[in-house]
């Protein structure tokens, strides 16, 4: 049975070069930084495995060791009888690292941010958004059913504005991502508590791109700042710089006792299995003391903006692991997606709806993986391909 209009609208996507499929990327356990697609070792410069701890042997070691005692599945949510003793040594220690009360796990950065702002508002209530938030914030507003108030990009006087017009209602929430995923900036954090402070609101910052990165050991961007204290809901993953699966939210007791009575993705879905959750406190011991991760993360990070910025790139003004190329057409990028794959690189083309329309790119991101060598290689190639592309100019 075709369902035409599924067809229909499909064949348009796919004519505007934005139809998304799926490719197999198989990973070089050998060889953290590569994965094989094509029977060919490509350089990963799209991956968020920002410490290279995805293949790490202790981490998965602890994963064995607990999968042989607690079994594959929790086999119920945590509420009723798969909050195994993993989970409390994970959210112990992911308090102590984050200097907060208590931690709470979720299943993943996406169902934590649907589950956490549905659980902090409703009708009657209001969050303020930047309008780059990720999807999974938007789409927890929407479930909310709070009023969205969205504000341009870190524009601060726009917030404001907004901040006046709905000052009136019940529940305020100023929520962004600390680092902005497909930009790679960051997001102006003293003047949001200066503002949620003066409206009398609650903040919520995303740390999926800055937990395990930025701070001495690692804690977020909203630490290495020395503002912690005043963000009132701290979220992160265990995807990204932890390379495993999973989230968290950290705060305060009250926080994370309603979040437990009132979080429907947590009360409702089952526990993630115990053995993850084993590994993400093997990885999260990983993040606190190897510091030269970051360090190599940092080197990369740096190395690699520098150069693409000299060679006359467009990068966007961010500072981060996350590298933007934008180059406008869905079209553009695509090709410049697939001329990359012929050099070696992995590089996947971001379209619309992911980034507003017209700014089709190449997200770059890097590692603590990737060596300097690797990286001058691909900006050779990056450069070489600008030029035979039209992008740079010659
Ligand atoms: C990746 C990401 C998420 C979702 O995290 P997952 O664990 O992959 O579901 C949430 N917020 C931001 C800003 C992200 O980049």
């Amino acid at each position: 049975m075709v369902i035409l209009w599924m067809k229909k609208e499909l064949e348009a996507l796919d004519h505007a070069s934005m139809e998304r499929r799926l490719r197999i990327h198989i990973p070089i356990p050998e060889s953290p930084g590569y994965v094989m697609h094509g029977g060919r070792a490509l350089l990963d410069l799209s991956s968020n495995d920002y410490l290279g701890l995805a293949q790490h042997p202790a981490i998965i070691e602890a994963m064995r060791a607990a999968l042989l005692k607690e079994g594959v599945g929790a086999g119920a949510s945590r509420l009723v009888t798969g909050n195994r003793q993993p989970y409390a040594q994970l959210e112990k220690a992911l308090a102590a690292w984050q200097n907060c009360d208590a931690a709470l796990v979720f299943a993943n950065g996406y169902i934590a941010n649907v589950g956490v702002i549905s659980a902090l508002v409703g009708r009657g209530d209001v969050v303020f958004s930047d309008q780059l938030n990720h999807a999974s914030i938007v789409d927890g507003i929407i479930l909310s059913r709070a009023e969205h108030a969205r504000y341009r990009h870190n524009d601060m006087e726009h917030l404001r504005a907004l901040l006046h017009k709905f000052r009136d209602k019940r529940r305020k929430l100023i929520v962004t991502d600390a680092v902005f995923s497909m930009d790679g900036d960051q997001a102006r954090l003293h003047d949001l508590i200066a503002l949620k402070r003066e409206f009398n609101a609650l903040l919520m910052v995303d740390e999926a791109h800055s937990g395990g990165v930025y701070g001495p050991r690692g804690e977020g961007l909203t630490f290495a700042l020395g503002v912690k204290n005043d963000v009132d809901i701290h979220m992160g993953t265990l995807s990204k710089s932890f390379g495993i699966y999973g989230a968290y939210v950290c705060g305060s007791e009250t926080l994370i006792r309603w979040l437990m009575n009132k979080a429907r993705p947590l009360i409702y879905s089952t526990a993630l299995p115990p053995s993850l959750i084993a590994g993400a406190v093997q990885a999260l011991k990983l993040i606190q003391t190897e510091h030269w991760r970051r360090k190599r993360l940092f080197a990369a990070s740096e190395f690699f903006r520098s150069s693409l910025c000299e060679a006359g790139f467009n990068i966007g003004n961010g500072d981060s692991a996350i590298v933007p190329l934008v180059l406008g057409h869905n079209h553009k990028a695509l090709q410049f997606s697939s001329a990359l794959e012929n050099e070696g690189i992995a590089a996947i083309a971001i379209r619309p709806p992911t980034v507003p329309e017209g700014t089709a790119r190449i997200r770059f991101s890097l590692s603590a993986a990737h060596s300097l060598e690797e990286l001058a290689d691909a900006v050779t190639k990056i450069c070489r391909l600008g030029l035979q592309l039209g992008v740079l100019e010659s």
